[in-house]
């Protein structure tokens, strides 16, 4: 249905969708593997680009975000356009683009949450990680629906408990940012307005549920260990939550990193970080605060508060064991059921979730249940009278093509091998031709006659240096801008009036 190959045209055009680690990987390696031939669009939703290091790794990780130089350098490069502000689906269309490129490559992540599907789930105050994260972190839609609530939440008075369901990386993000004291996220470009709410937050006690069992952790043990040693943190464990079945060991034994984050819980419990008082018992946490990991847990319901506000206030819990071989441990409800109470905040960390772009042509392939465009190799994939056949010209890179796990340097193996996908169809003669009347000039033209406000690499740098001089006002890296107008007022050099 979308398939139509014809010869290629010299300079070869590419069309990168998406400017995450994924998308700025596979513009780099097509430039690679093109040379001076190539020419790359980057098209990105937001007026700012480069996804999750920008509006998903913690502000206390500034190391990790360093990689954005090495993004710029690529965005820099007189081969490439960034296009930002430009939603592929809204803006532009996969017609628009199949016109204009040899090859288009669908970066554009997961922008999505998994459920829970317990009810009370979608009660004020319990929000996915994803929004969580992306409110800290200044991402324009979050911030714009969630500063109201998120600020509510935190400031609760009758609560002091956060929960926090999953035990992958992005839950102990939101746990170290909730315990951690604000004023060591001061000098992060942690937003302003989430630095205010976290100094006047009343959550003392951060509890961490994970539906299976300690050796079962997705967390890495460096960033498990970074937040069981947050300085005044007392971490509390149940001491019979610790005990490994044989299944267990094996699970530890044939992961090592398992291991380690199983050996750092069981040190942290024995002798806790300097700060946190000799005498404080676990659950009792005063001026301090407490970490409490609970493994073997799932959620059944999310209870509302009695005071008409129906915010989220408790959350009842049914105690499971494992069953299964090593290796696909199960979680199976023992019929025990808890009590979580004074819950003021519950985050959802249960993965993100790739969903279609809106407005995308209907049958365009994707896969609802794994969030993901159906691909080999990178080659994205429909079925052509029964048969799975690539869709000439699309591919798919990053946290799309793969669902939502990795860390940013998975992604440049990710898009090596889409990129070397598409290397061996031009050499086979299975791109697209452009449509010669669009002369090589990419989707700009279309985007202006559009009357869609572009922001170029020239308008990022603008909005870049004003946000570090911002920063630099504040003692911070940067003080990001928090409104997609505010940032393309910056980049078009709008002035106020
Ligand atoms: P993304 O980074 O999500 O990029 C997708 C891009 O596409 C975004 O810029 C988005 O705005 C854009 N887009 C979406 N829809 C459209 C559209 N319709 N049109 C145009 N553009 C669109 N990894 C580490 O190595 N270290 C860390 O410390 C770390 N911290 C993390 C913290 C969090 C909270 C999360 C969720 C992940 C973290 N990771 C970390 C993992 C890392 O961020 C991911 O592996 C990586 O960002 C995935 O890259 P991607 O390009 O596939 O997706
Ligand atoms: P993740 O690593 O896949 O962890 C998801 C967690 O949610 C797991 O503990 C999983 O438990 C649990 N879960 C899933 N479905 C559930 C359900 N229905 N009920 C209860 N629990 C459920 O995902 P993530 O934490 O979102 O991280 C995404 C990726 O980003 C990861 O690769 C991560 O390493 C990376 N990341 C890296 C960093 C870093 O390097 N500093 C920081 C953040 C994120 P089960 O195991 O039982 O399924």
């Amino acid at each position: 249905m979308f398939n139509t190959p014809g010869k290629e045209s010299t300079p070869r055009r590419f069309c990168v969708v998406g400017s995450g680690p994924a998308g700025m990987y596979a513009a780099d390696r097509l430039l690679a593997a093109f040379g001076e031939d190539a020419r790359v669009d980057v098209i990105e939703k937001l007026p700012t680009p480069f996804g999750l290091v920008r509006s998903g790794v913690a502000p206390d990780h500034a190391g990790t975000k360093s990689v954005v130089n090495r993004f710029d350098g690529i965005l820099r490069d007189p081969r490439v356009t960034y296009l930002g502000n430009v939603s592929f689906g809204e803006h532009v269309g996969l017609d628009d683009l199949f016109a204009r490129y040899s090859a288009t490559v669908l970066c554009y992540g997961a922008e999505g949450d998994k459920k829970l599907g317990v009810p009370g789930e979608n009660l004020p105050g319990s929000h996915s990680a994803r929004e969580f994260v992306g409110w800290y972190n200044g991402d324009p839609r979050c911030v714009k629906d969630l500063d109201g609530p998120l600020r509510r939440a935190l400031g609760c008075a009758e609560g002091d408990t956060a929960v926090i369901f999953g035990l992958g990386n992005v839950a102990v993000d939101c746990a170290r940012m909730l315990l951690r004291n604000p004023e060591h996220l001061a000098s992060t470009d942690v937003c302003q307005h989430a630095l205010e709410a976290l100094r006047r937050s009343t959550v003392r006690r951060v509890v961490m549920v994970g539906r299976r069992g300690v050796a079962q952790g997705a967390f890495s043990p460096k960033e498990l260990r970074e937040l069981l040693n947050l300085p005044g943190v007392r971490v509390t464990v149940d001491p019979k939550e610790l005990a490994l079945e044989p299944e267990d060991e094996a699970d530890l034994a044939a992961q090592r990193p398992r291991r380690r984050a199983y050996e750092a819980i069981v040190k942290s419990i024995e002798s806790p970080p300097a700060g946190v008082e000799a005498d404080l018992r676990p659950g009792q946490v005063e001026g301090g605060r407490e970490l409490v990991l609970k493994f073997l847990r799932s959620p059944t319901e999310f209870l509302p508060s009695a005071d008409g506000k129906n915010s989220v206030r408790s959350v009842d819990l049914a105690v499971n064991r494992l069953e299964g071989a090593a290796g696909s441990r199960k979680a199976v409800p023992t019929g025990e059921k808890e009590r979580l109470d004074r819950v003021s905040l519950v985050l959802r960390s249960v993965g993100y979730k790739g969903l279609p772009a809106k407005g995308v042509k209907e049958g365009f392939p994707f896969d609802h249940e794994r969030g993901v465009v159906p691909n080999v190799a990178g080659r994205v994939m429909e079925k052509m009278g029964g048969y799975p056949t690539h869709v000439t010209g699309v591919y798919v890179a990053g946290w799309l093509k793969r669902g939502p796990t990795g860390i940013i340097g998975t992604n440049l193996h990710c898009a090596e091998e889409t990129v070397e996908s598409i290397a061996e169809d031009a050499a086979n003669g299975r791109l697209r031709r452009p449509d010669y009347r669009f002369k090589g000039k990419g989707v700009r033209p279309l985007l202006e006659s559009r009357g869609v406000r572009v922001v170029d690499a020239e308008g990022w740098g603008r909005i870049d240096a004003a946000e570090r001089a911002a920063g630099e006002a504040a003692g911070k890296p940067r003080e990001k801008f928090v409104s997609v107008d505010s940032m393309v007022r910056t980049a078009l050099a709008i002035g106020e009036n």
